[in-house]
């Protein structure tokens, strides 16, 4: 996932011809004031970091003029905030707001396209209002033909509006989405969404995550992203940026899904989405430690898990190694098992030493038993062993004794 900064969020809206408050963005408490100025009035501090919850951290700060935004400034600017350094600040002109609304837009499963959600109770709290099921309103989007105005308005009466505000939701939803569209997001979220005085409707804050795989269509947007991007609830390690290059580099062959957990010592490797995820649950239910989440969609990906598998590797204080997948029926499993092994004996890795256990089934198995007796000490098993047993034999190896 790939969350841009809100400055860079606030201004797809912008040229989407979304009215949005006034902003700076500013890197000392000096600049803080002098922006504070040149807005006027009462201003809003945020720290620019690619998370929610900013508000509830004390990392949002109202503040009525230039005096006050220095010294609040200074103090926003030496935290950090869910792990991110505070090296900037936006500094948006503060809006008074009467009501504050929830919009956002995202992809659904269910409905197989976008999925427009409103909701009048929005702010810091939200969470605990989408738990009341009438709170919200719920429209989906026909993906090419977008949201109309008249829909948008229909929107604004279900979710219980009134007076000119259903006329401004009439205007900025068909807006919203098409800016959604534009820039390949998978999430915008506008909360809240400020009612003012007049019945006017403005963002007050606003979150675009990227569709990462859409990310080569927008190299406008990839530099922007910078290293301040995480998977969500820190910023990114060493070894995830390093995977996120690799999967980056060739996009067409397979899209990686990685997570490091820093406190971990299996390099894990299964694959096939659920499986992959309930493999990894099995393994921490044995008292294994995964050193990382993983998961590659089927192409033709062998290049990306060789280099995948050597970076993993070359973190310190790993003990073992798990890979495996499914049973195949349409993807060759040699492919896999080639990339694994030709990693390992590149990575100079003594897999007497160093448990490895593979389990593969499907086309090509022949071929990839032949691969991996290539290398001794490799555990090969195959359909008549469950991706479970395999992991537990490997706990074991790691182990050193027999589990029960
Ligand atoms: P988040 O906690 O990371 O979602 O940060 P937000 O940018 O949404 O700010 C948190 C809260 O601060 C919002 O839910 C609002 O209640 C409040 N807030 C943000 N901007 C404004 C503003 O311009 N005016 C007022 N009155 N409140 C604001
Ligand atoms: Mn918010």
């Amino acid at each position: 996932m790939a969350r841009l900064l809100e400055h860079d969020a606030l201004t797809i809206l912008a040229d989407a011809g979304v009215q949005v408050p006034r902003w700076a963005v500013v890197a000392t408490a000096l600049e803080a004031a002098e922006a504070a100025v040149r807005l006027g009035g009462p201003i809003v501090l945020k720290a620019l970091v690619p998370m929610g919850g900013r508000g509830k951290a004390g990392a949002v700060r109202s503040v009525a003029d230039a005096g006050q935004a220095r010294t609040v400034a200074a103090e926003l600017l030496g935290r950090s905030v869910g792990g991110y350094p505070v090296r900037r600040l936006l500094v948006m002109e503060r809006l008074e707001i009467i009501e504050e609304h929830f919009v956002s837009i995202t992809f659904d499963a269910a409905c197989r396209g976008p999925v427009l959600l409103y909701s009048r109770t929005g702010g810091v709290d939200v969470e605990r209002y989408a738990a009341a099921p009438d709170s919200l309103v719920r429209r989906p989007i026909k993906i090419t033909g977008g949201l109309e105005s008249f829909e948008a308005r229909d929107l604004a009466l279900e979710a219980g509006m009134q007076g000119a505000s259903i006329g401004h939701i009439g205007q900025l939803l068909p807006r919203l989405y098409r800016a959604f569209r534009q820039c390949d997001a998978s999430l915008l979220e506008i909360n809240p969404l400020a009612v003012v005085a007049t019945g006017a409707v403005m963002p007050a804050a606003v979150v675009i995550d990227l569709d990462d795989q859409a990310l080569f269509r927008h190299p406008e947007l990839k530099d922007r992203i910078g290293d301040e991007e995480g998977p969500g609830f820190r910023p990114f390690t060493a070894l995830e940026r390093r995977v996120r290059e690799i999967d980056q580099a060739d996009p067409h062959s397979g899209a990686i899904r990685f997570v490091e957990f820093t406190d971990g010592d299996i390099a894990f490797l299964v694959t096939s989405g659920g499986a992959s995820l309930t493999v990894l649950g099995q393994l921490i239910a044995l008292g294994g430690r995964p050193a990382n989440a993983f998961d590659i969609t089927p192409g033709r990906n062998e290049e990306k898990i060789y280099q995948v598998t050597q970076a993993l590797l070359a973190r310190p204080a790993l003990r073992g190694l798990i890979a495996g997948g499914n049973v195949k029926n349409f993807t060759r499993v040699d492919v896999h098992v080639r990339a694994i092994v030709r990693a390992l004996k590149d990575t100079g890795v003594d897999v007497r030493r160093f448990p490895v256990v593979l389990r593969f089934a499907g086309p090509g198995i022949e071929e990839a038993r032949k691969i991996a007796d290539g290398l001794p000490g490799v555990e090969l098993y195959e359909d008549d062993t469950s991706l479970a047993m395999a992991v537990r034999r490997l706990v074991e190896l790691v182990k050193g004794a027999c589990i029960t």
